[in-house]
């Protein structure tokens, strides 16, 4: 399940380089094409890992958050700063479970 959320960091990674080459893009700078197909490419190997049901998640979420997936710091969620209750955080620990924020819905993953 830890690998799962690695993937699921790098698949947003490689997200926001998208959308920031789109962002360049349209304000009239040059893009290699070359270099949106790798970001394309990485982006589907990627998916390729990710179990559907977390990746459906995180697309939901993607069109409401810019980022799907946030750190847990202090107990709290970094998208939303709310404090997580701990049977929450202990089912992560000790099950490795993919949890969701109860105030946001974002995905969680420890900072490490
Ligand atoms: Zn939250």
């Amino acid at each position: 399940m830890k690998n799962e959320l690695e993937n699921l960091v790098a698949l947003q990674d490689l997200d926001l380089m998208i959308k920031e080459l789109k962002e360049v893009e349209q304000l009239g700078f040059e893009v290699k094409s070359e270099g949106s197909e790798t970001l394309k490419k990485a982006r589907k190997e990627m998916i390729a890992k990710i179990h559907k049901p977390l990746l459906g998640n995180y697309e939901r979420l993607r069109k409401r958050y810019k980022r799907a997936i946030v750190p847990i710091k202090d107990d709290k969620c970094l998208g939303c700063f709310m404090k997580l209750p701990t049977y929450l955080l202990t089912h992560m620990k000790r099950d490795e479970q993919v949890i969701t924020c109860e105030g946001c819905g974002r995905i969680l993953y420890w900072l490490n």
